[in-house]
């Protein structure tokens, strides 16, 4: 049996909050604007993958826990001692190796496979969109598959590369970074045009699993309201962006929702495609 998915609603336009049990309604308006409208955006963070096994930053887990991503995941801490942080990097690679995407990956793919989905922004560097299928992909903040030389740029896949002895370095020696943005580095400047044209295009941004704290990330569902996107968040709780900025929030394990919002609109399609 399904379990029940608790739905939090903001009026924004009027200020009225609503509480309460799942309301179909609202779930069942999220699968016709998606249905109908012209451009659909994901923008999605790390409370995606939590139902892959790999932590976000909030909830309880094994490896933010034992690396504060404070002390580990900045540029100054790679740079001062790249040999400690890649303790932690391996570390990391080897849960990485071993997730796999969920059905919150997989109904994304699906959608876009349906000609419903424009892109799906993420801040993830887990590489578990393109791996559950997804085409367009925005990654926002780089990602884990390849490693990049400190000096001569040259990139890596990082499969290939041994982590037998830390930090791995490139064919002219300089240390080899994943080519992924730590804490204090610049967004990538092509993935930051084109998730900024997506924001600022799409009709409806679904916004799942992120606490959208981090900047200048948590900036496009703002940048996406301000240009009349319609804007549904999906998240265990509720985020800075739930009272100012969301239409309406769905509350529950990202893969529950997004399955059931996905199969609707594809039952919907279907049912449609068969009365012509
Ligand atoms: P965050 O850790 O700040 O927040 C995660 C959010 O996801 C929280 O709001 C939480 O309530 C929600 N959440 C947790 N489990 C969920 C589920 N099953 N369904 C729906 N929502 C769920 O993550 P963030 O906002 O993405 O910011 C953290 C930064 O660190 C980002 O840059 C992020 O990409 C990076 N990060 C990436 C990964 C990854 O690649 N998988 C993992 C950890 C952190």
């Amino acid at each position: 049996m399904r379990k029940r998915v608790t739905l939090v609603k903001y009026g924004i336009s009027s200020g009225f909050r609503g509480e309460g049990e799942m309301d179909e309604d609202l779930l069942q308006k999220t699968v016709e604007i998606v249905r109908r409208a012209k451009r659909v955006v994901a923008f999605t963070g790390a409370g995606i993958s939590v139902e892959s096994g790999i932590p976000d930053f909030r909830g309880p887990s094994g490896l933010w826990e034992k690396f504060d991503p404070m002390e580990y995941a900045t540029i100054e801490a790679f740079q001062a001692n790249p040999k400690k942080v890649w303790g932690m990097l391996k570390e990391m690679a080897q849960l990485l190796d071993r997730s796999r995407p969920n059905a919150a990956h997989r109904a994304l793919a699906h959608l876009e496979e349906m000609g419903l989905l424009s892109s799906v922004i993420t801040q993830n560097i887990d590489d578990l969109h393109r791996e559950a299928g997804s085409r367009r992909v925005i990654e926002f903040h780089g990602t884990s598959r390849n490693l990049v030389c400190m000096i001569c740029g040259r990139i890596y896949d990082r499969r290939a590369v041994t982590l037998d002895t830390l930090p791995p370095r490139c064919v002219c020696s300089g240390v080899l970074k994943p080519n992924f943005i730590f804490f204090g580095e610049p967004i990538p400047w092509g993935a930051h045009l084109e998730a900024k044209e997506e924001a600022g295009r799409c009709e409806v941004m679904l916004v799942i699993g992120t606490s959208a704290v981090v900047s200048p990330a948590c900036d496009l569902p703002v940048l996406a309201k301000k240009q009349g996107a319609v804007i549904v968040e999906i998240n265990l709780e509720e985020t800075q962006l739930t009272r100012y900025i969301s239409n309406w929030i769905l509350t529950g394990p990202a893969s529950e929702i997004l399955s059931r919002i996905v199969g609707a609109v594809s039952e919907a399609i279907h049912c449609r495609s068969q009365a012509v």
